[in-house]
């Protein structure tokens, strides 16, 4: 057997297993995982881990906002950014807008999508769901191999009702899809927020006062108790902390079907950055807030627990100066008008393997599990993606586990003016990433002109499938 490229010498990790071997690449796909491959192009990996391409299932990249203003992260900008970072597969949204159909806006940011150097799937995001949606829309969504829904519990204009959140998850039941939450409780902000204004806290500062834990805590209980109610599986985005992580284990605990991730930011930062001078602050500020020292301590223990078992990066890019980022609202906004969200495509592995694998919180399995394995299965791309394996995409990271780096706005290569993690030491670095056999990234030159990405159409997921549950037998589900 010859091969086009043979990785050699590596520690191969998946979730499961490390073993030294050599993988033997042929197209775009792994051939062969052995000891002795050849081929006349072999890269030398002696003392470095072989994983799989990072998996980033929560992304915001090129999207139209409610305001009309599109995200600066385009498709190319992000490309570069993951591939630097180590990340090969990127989940970003589909977005609607209330008063619109999901059409509206589908064709439109597929095309942008139809450009990506980087191979992704989709989240549709639904804000409105009338009957039209529901009934005609989502199964031409599901159709298309979009099968995870996004649904805000908060914000404007994209927060909805308990009972429009009802009527998704049974649609989302009826048609095998996941169903991805945001918790926050919308009413409780608000009534916040007015006192905080009233009371002249405008600064950024106070977007942490805005929403303290048991405004999170609240949403993701009653996120579950609905989707029990439905007996439909959700996912919990961008749990802030172990008090929020617990709601999560103690539906786990009764075998509901949830399941939670967490964000770098939550493990690294505090709220105390936004209290910065001057509008420094707002460069911290993403939804649910950052919290305090102590907070990720919590997170690991749930991480380790398995009760949250994705990290992505929320990686939503707002540059810190210029008219359209976070002084969108001009430079003496009050904290409730400054765009929330921080950027972290790059940033996402080299934090949790640092934080994670170099602390000795977890495995390097685990952290496989967390960044490429789980995400694969949860969305619908294992057995393409998300481990190494014959038969897979040949999407592989070698990492240096020893090396030690300090983040830089420059080291992160995205669209933005700054990284929130600008100074922090990480120890474990990519050195080279590949994505269906193309080497795309190597000692930080990221090169992939006129690369075009696959859009990856989601299989239906083990974790969607419902457990065919409901209280008291009757399942209003089916009655669509
Ligand atoms: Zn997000």
């Amino acid at each position: 057997m010859s091969y086009d490229t043979v990785i050699r010498g590596g520690t191969v990790v998946t979730a499961g297993d490390s073993i030294v071997a050599d993988i033997g690449i042929k197209g775009e796909t792994i051939a062969a995982i052995g000891l002795g491959l050849d081929s006349a192009r072999v890269i030398d990996a002696t003392g470095l881990l072989v994983l799989p391409g990072g998996i980033d299932s929560h992304c915001h990249v090129e999207q139209l906002e409610a305001d009309g203003s599109i995200h600066e992260e385009t498709f190319a900008t992000a490309a570069r950014s993951a591939f630097a970072g180590g990340t090969t597969t990127l989940i970003p949204f589909s977005p609607q807008f209330k008063g619109e159909p999901i059409a509206a806006h589908a064709r439109d940011y597929a095309a942008r999508a139809a450009r990506s150097p980087i191979d992704y799937t989709l989240h549709q995001i639904i804000t409105d769901p009338t009957e039209a949606v529901l009934l005609e829309e989502l199964p031409a969504v599901v159709a298309r191999g979009t099968r995870s829904l996004k649904m805000f519990l908060t914000y404007d204009p994209f927060h909805v009702t308990d009972g429009e959140y009802l009527d998704v998850l049974a649609a989302a039941k009826r048609l095998g899809a996941m169903v991805c939450v945001h918790c926050e409780n919308y009413d409780a902000i608000r009534w916040r927020s007015k006192a905080l204004l009233r009371a002249g806290h405008l600064e950024p500062a106070s977007h942490a006062l805005s929403r303290p834990r048991v405004v999170e805590r609240e949403a993701t209980h009653r996120a579950i108790a609905l989707a029990e109610l439905v007996d439909q599986p959700i996912h919990i985005f961008h749990v802030s902390c172990g008090e929020v992580a617990e709601e999560i284990a103690r539906a786990q605990a009764r075998g509901v079907k949830v399941t939670g991730e967490t964000c770098p930011q939550y493990l690294v930062l505090t709220a105390a950055e936004m209290a910065r001078p001057g509008r420094e602050g707002a460069k911290f500020m993403c939804s649910p807030s950052l919290r305090d020292a102590g907070d990720a301590e919590g997170l690991w223990a749930a991480i380790r627990a398995g009760t949250l078992d994705i990290i992505s990066s929320d990686h939503c890019g707002y540059s810190f100066e210029g008219p359209h980022g976070k002084a969108i609202s001009g430079a003496d906004a009050d904290f409730t008008r400054i765009p929330n969200g921080v950027p972290g495509l790059a940033a996402r592995m080299a934090i949790t393997f640092s934080e994670g694998v170099a602390k000795g919180r977890i495995s390097v399995n685990d952290f496989v599990k967390l960044t490429a394995t789980t995400p694969a299965r949860r969305f619908g791309l294992y057995g393409r993606k998300g481990s190494v394996a014959p038969g897979f995409d040949a999407d592989l990271v070698l990492w240096d586990a020893s090396r030690c780096m300090t983040l830089t706005n420059v080291l992160m290569q995205h669209a933005i003016d700054y990284s929130p993690y600008e100074g922090l030491s990480v120890t474990g670095w990519p050195v080279l990433t590949m994505a269906r056999g193309q080497v795309v990234m190597e000692e930080g030159v990221v090169t992939f002109a006129g690369r075009r990405g696959c859009f990856l159409p989601a299989d239906p997921s083990p974790d969607a499938k419902p457990r065919s549950i409901v209280p008291d037998g009757f399942d209003a589900a089916l009655v669509s």
